[in-house]
């Protein structure tokens, strides 16, 4: 028989408005040669690592439900960032644990603008209203508008991510011990980029009990394996944990970071290559007529065309070069964000969009 469809039971219909009117984190999906789109580190781990991979791989009992705690690879971030496994809270990347807090939390959210979209989706999934406050030109934040804004609208969180993508500065430490200071809200300092700044909020969280830290392990290396941190006092990570999935971190993900981390002198080689190789890409951007870069402290740089960015994007894109599109009217028109890469994807793009200009 036949199946009709009915207007009635159109499904979608009863999904909450908030959630209907919601877009989707727009990634590209095209296949490229050369990803620069997304801040992943462009290096494979090295043979001897990958065959200790397999090995863990082989012994993980995926028959059985992961360590819901994930002690082993808690121990491990421990030793990698001296943090007491007390305070620190796992989560499916950090995307999950920016759930979590306004899960608990609740809104309103604050945020400056631009930053990272994750938190202004998540807290408008969670049906909760986001604010914004905007940068300054130069993309430093106002701690004192910053503020009056948290005050007005009663915030209960407000996310920082330090450095900030996608500017990839860090704000001042004034502006952040001020707002610290003096904000009546959960201030989430998100150290994603923490690696390529080389500088953190984590000893001030004695000082403030109103700090939460984000670190991920995803831009260091393991992208693929999903492992955030959440570093708080034990007392705020025993309320979260109350709304953690119990495994939220799978088998393989905990094995894999445990064999990984175990060799932290190859990520900090990698780091700090990617550091290097940063510098020199603002450089060549920098000498590039009509290409304003923006100085980073992360492993991407923003930087801003003279002429139609869309265009400039296309033209990458049909060459096998991906890197994320930014422009939109306002602060971030016809700016483009490239993630550092290895040397010969840095050179080659260069070659490409010194062409295309
Ligand atoms: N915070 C910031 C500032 C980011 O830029 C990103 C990734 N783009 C994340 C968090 C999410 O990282 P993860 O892979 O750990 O979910």
């Amino acid at each position: 028989m036949p199946i009709k469809p009915s207007g009635k039971k159109d499904l979608a219909r009863l999904i909450k408005p908030r959630v209907r009117k919601l877009k989707a984190y727009g990634i590209d999906e095209t296949p490229c040669r050369i990803k620069l789109d997304a801040m992943e580190n462009p290096f494979a781990l090295p043979d001897n690592i990958q065959k200790e991979l397999s090995g863990a791989v082989k012994r993980a009992l995926i028959n059985r439900y992961p360590d819901p705690s994930a002690k082993k690879l808690k121990l491990a971030i421990s030793g990698l960032w001296g943090i007491k496994p007390e305070t620190m809270m796992l989560g499916n990347g950090s995307d999950e644990l920016i759930q979590t807090i306004v899960l608990a939390f609740g809104g309103p959210v604050l945020v400056p603008s631009p930053s990272f979209a994750m938190y202004g989706i998540t807290a408008k999934a969670l049906s909760q209203d986001v604010a914004t406050v905007p940068l300054s030109r130069d993309f430093s934040l106002d701690a004192a508008a910053l503020l009056k804004k948290a005050r007005a609208i009663k915030a209960r969180v407000i996310f920082l991510a330090c450095p900030n993508n996608p500017t990839g500065n860090r704000f001042a430490d004034e502006a952040l011990l001020q707002i610290l200071d003096r904000a009546d809200a959960a201030v989430v300092i998100d150290e994603a980029y923490f690696s390529f700044s080389g500088k953190t909020c984590l000893p001030l969280l004695k000082r403030y009990p109103n700090m939460i830290i984000l670190r991920t392990l995803s831009k260091i290396g393991l992208a693929g394996l999903r492992i955030g941190a959440l570093i708080a006092s034990p007392g705020i990570i025993g309320e979260l944990n109350k709304i953690r999935l119990p495994y939220n971190i799978n088998t393989l993900s905990q094995a894999a970071g445990v064999v990984t981390l175990k060799h932290p002198d190859v990520l900090n080689r990698q780091i700090s290559l990617l550091i290097s190789e940063r510098n020199k890409l603002y450089n060549a951007l920098s000498l590039m007529r009509g290409i304003t870069p923006y100085p980073s402290e992360t492993n991407f740089i923003l930087f801003r065309s003279r002429t139609d960015a869309t265009i400039i994007y296309n033209e990458l894109k049909r060459a096998g070069i991906l890197i994320k599109n930014l422009n939109k009217t306002g602060v971030l028109i016809n700016c483009l964000r490239v993630t550092v890469g290895s040397q010969h994807e840095n050179r080659e793009f260069i070659s490409v969009l010194k062409k295309l200009l």
